[in-house]
């Protein structure tokens, strides 16, 4: 036993936290920046489950304690509180980028997308880890082509209000291909379609968070525009699902990863009153500017490279969502889910 003891002590002080050759680890180690946040915490709890040792990096900007409390303690994860604009130093085998303001409200005070991501990228070189980044359906701006397909270029403003999203995201699609093809670095990049799930943020004013909070609330449904305007609905697990195969997988993308079932706003707020309150009033607003009429994922190149698609339609997935709000808003234990 001694011996085994000293012979432990000794490997750690030589490989200096590094796992020498021939010594097969467990799991990866592996980086999820934004792992604080709402699709972020989700694949942390999966990554967790899988036996891999996670580190979250996170400045808290719209993630939330909260969403990783639950691994506190758990000797395989580490919590960082850092903004990606600044440089650090790790040793991971893995990083998934997703750190970045995704909503309307928030994403506008932030240089995130492009200095965050040359950041880890630059990390990435390092230490030779791979990266993959969680771009957008956004990418597509408003988009002239229906449904979309990877090799869709896009219809994209580069100086509206939405621009240092849509562009930030395309900059960092460039910066990851610049990276993996001057540095050789592995690379994975994800056109993730608007996704809802428990622990999204209440309050950060996305359509399908908006209208649960409303409902919920007995508050009217705020339509923008005339409704017509559609999306695509994706819940949270099929996304991590399709993230965690593309990272493992041998192809460089972009995929599309989205629930192809569309919907229009209105048809959306009909499944809520539907899941949650019939009684709901719907009230409408003016639109915002520069939104796009349509959105919905061509994924047959994720169907057939990943052998991924989305297994959860919007009228199984809402009500999961709706329990944790319920439980967020009024503190109802009973209805917990997570
Ligand atoms: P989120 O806001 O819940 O998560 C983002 C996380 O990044 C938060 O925890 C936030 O605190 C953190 N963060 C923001 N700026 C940071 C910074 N400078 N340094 C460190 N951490 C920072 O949003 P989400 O929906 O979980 O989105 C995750 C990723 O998926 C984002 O990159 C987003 O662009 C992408 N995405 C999401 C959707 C969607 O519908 N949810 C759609 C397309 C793309
Ligand atoms: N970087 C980092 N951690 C690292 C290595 C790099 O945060 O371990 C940052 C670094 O500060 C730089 C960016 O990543 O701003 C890009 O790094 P790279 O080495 O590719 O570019 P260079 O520093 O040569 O411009
Ligand atoms: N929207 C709405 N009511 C709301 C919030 C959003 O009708 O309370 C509309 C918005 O105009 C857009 C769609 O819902 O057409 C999706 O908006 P979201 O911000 O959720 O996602 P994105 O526009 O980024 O796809």
């Amino acid at each position: 036993e001694p011996a085994v003891r000293r012979h432990e002590v000794a490997m750690r002080q030589f490989v200096g936290g590094k796992v020498p050759l021939g010594l097969k680890r467990k799991g990866m180690r592996v980086l999820v920046t934004g792992g604080a946040g709402f699709v972020g915490s989700h694949l942390v709890d999966r990554l967790l489950e899988r036996g891999d040792s996670v580190i979250v990096v996170d400045n808290l900007f719209t993630g939330r304690k909260d969403n990783v409390v639950h691994h506190f303690g758990n000797p395989n994860f580490e919590m960082i509180r850092h903004d990606v604009v600044e440089p650090i130093l790790l040793e991971v085998d893995r990083i998934y980028h997703l750190a970045c303001p995704a909503s309307p409200v928030h994403y506008k005070y932030n240089p995130t997308n492009v200095v965050g991501t040359l950041n880890m990228l630059g990390l990435a070189k390092r230490i030779n880890a791979r990266f993959l980044l969680t771009s957008t359906s956004e990418v597509y701006g408003d988009p002239l082509q229906h449904p979309q397909v990877e090799t869709y270029w896009g219809n994209v403003n580069p100086i509206g209000v939405r621009s240092c999203y849509d562009e930030g995201k395309r900059t960092a699609e460039t910066l990851t291909m610049d990276y993996h093809r001057g540095a050789n670095l592995e690379v994975r990049i994800a056109r993730i379609f608007n996704t809802y799930g428990p622990r999204m943020c209440i309050d950060d004013g996305r359509v399908v968070s908006n209208f649960v909070a409303q409902a919920l609330r007995k508050e009217p449904l705020t339509v923008y525009g005339d409704g017509k305007q559609t999306r695509s609905f994706q819940y949270v697990s099929d996304l991590v699902d399709g993230l965690m195969r593309l990272m493992e997988g041998e192809h460089v993308g972009p995929f599309n990863l989205g629930n192809p079932g569309e919907f229009t706003m209105l048809e959306l707020a009909k499944v809520v009153q539907d899941t949650i309150d019939p009684n709901a009033k719907i009230e409408f607003r003016p639109n915002t500017q520069d939104d796009p009429h349509k959105r919905k994922p061509d994924i047959s190149r994720a169907k057939e490279h990943l052998g991924w698609e989305p297994k959860i339609p919007l009228h199984k997935g809402l009500p999961l969502m709706v329990s944790d709000f319920r439980k967020r808003i009024f503190g109802d234990q009973d209805s917990a889910a997570t």
